[in-house]
């Protein structure tokens, strides 16, 4: 049995299920999720991400989270937390590059927040050195000064898609035809968290949302308006979404969302407007990954680096760079907001 048909045997006996509900089963079924069995990253992988592409990305976070630490004060205890922390490599630059920030290890409890059991043991691997926790739910996170990064984190979470019809809404679901999986469309309804969708959209027009982010974005930001922190999220999309953006990638190519099941990536753009929305403490303008990373000071860290490199391994470094940074990579595409306390500044990099 593949996931595939375990999908068509369930649709058949209980009906159409949404995109939300299939994008959960692709990514977390407990015997043929995504994530429950692949090892998506890097170049053999089937994606790669910036903390995969340059060691200057987790650096320039770290120094980000531990600059704003200072910023407040030190608090003596506080929580260090990625979630979705894939192999760990982020957390690995970030925690390399602070060790020379007083206090600033000792002060932190490292919290990695990851629903696979199996990246779980991964990360465990990739950070050995260091005292970390792991939880698979956001919620249980200390009550404590809350210091967090999610980079391509918030992509993952299962987004539901609905088609504008002229005055409301009907749901695009995953139900059966002869030849397998399709798409299909739920029945006409009123949809009250989209109605401010009926002024910037046209009929046809498909609109997206994510069931889980408010709650995460709630749970995370009700810490730093507590007990202090700042918050970095770092991912694709844009203010306010439109269109359909679920995409399947395997070995770095775009896969058809319907036939790969279990076996590819699936991911859609972020809505940033609906993130910050959900935020209970302040949030910082959206800013491109491209900017964010120059004014925290990239170009001279790639400067650092180059001095020890030559031949291939300088070119690779160069190319590296332009990637994180330039408007035709993943400068523009990514962008970034920044979660903090109201009436402190915003997080090193952001703006209001
Ligand atoms: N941040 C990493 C990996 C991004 S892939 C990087 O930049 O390389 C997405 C990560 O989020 C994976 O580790 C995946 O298992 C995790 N993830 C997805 N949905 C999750 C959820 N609801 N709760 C916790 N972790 C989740």
């Amino acid at each position: 049995m593949s996931l595939q048909d375990e999908l068509i045997a369930r649709i058949h006996s209980n009906g159409p299920i949404s995109i939300a509900d299939y994008m959960a089963e692709c990514l977390f079924h407990p015997t043929y999720g995504y994530y429950t069995t692949h090892e998506p990253f890097g170049t053999a992988g089937d994606f790669i991400t910036a903390p995969e592409i340059s060691q200057m990305f987790g650096e320039l976070i770290g120094l980000a989270l531990a600059q704003a630490w200072i910023d407040q004060g030190s608090p003596t205890s506080f929580t260090l937390a990625e979630l979705g922390p894939g192999r760990g490599t982020l957390m690995v630059d970030a925690l390399r590059a602070t060790a020379q920030v007083p206090g600033f290890h000792d002060a932190a409890q490292i919290v990695l927040v990851e629903a696979s059991a199996r990246l779980q043991e991964i990360q465990a691997h990739s950070l050995s050195g260091y005292n970390v926790s792991f939880t698979a739910d956001a919620e249980t996170l200390p009550d404590a000064p809350l210091y967090f990064v999610a980079n391509e984190f918030f992509d993952a979470l299962p987004v539901r898609q609905f088609v504008r019809t002229r005055t409301q809404w009907r749901e695009r679901l995953v139900g059966l035809s002869d030849s397998g999986l399709s798409f299909g469309l739920g029945p006409e309804g009123r949809q009250p968290s989209l109605d401010h969708r009926l002024d910037d959209t046209q009929e046809g027009d498909i609109v997206e949302t994510s069931p889980q982010m408010a709650p995460i974005c709630a749970t995370l930001t009700s810490r730093i308006a507590r007990f202090g922190g700042i918050g970095l999220a770092i991912d694709y999309g844009d203010w306010r979404s439109l269109g359909d953006t679920l995409q399947a990638m395997e070995k770095h190519s775009f896969a058809d969302v319907l036939s790969s099941a279990g076996w590819a990536d699936l991911t859609a753009h972020v809505d940033f407007e609906t993130l910050a929305a959900s935020a209970v403490c302040a949030h910082s303008r959206l800013t491109t990954q491209g900017m964010f990373l120059e004014r925290l000071g990239i170009t001279d860290r790639a400067r650092a680096l180059a001095h020890n490199l030559k031949g291939e391994a300088l070119d690779r470094h160069i190319a590296a760079h332009r990637r994180l940074t330039h408007p035709e990579e993943m400068g523009n595409l990514f962008k970034a907001l920044g979660f903090f306390p109201k009436g402190m500044a915003p997080p090193p990099g952001l703006d209001v």
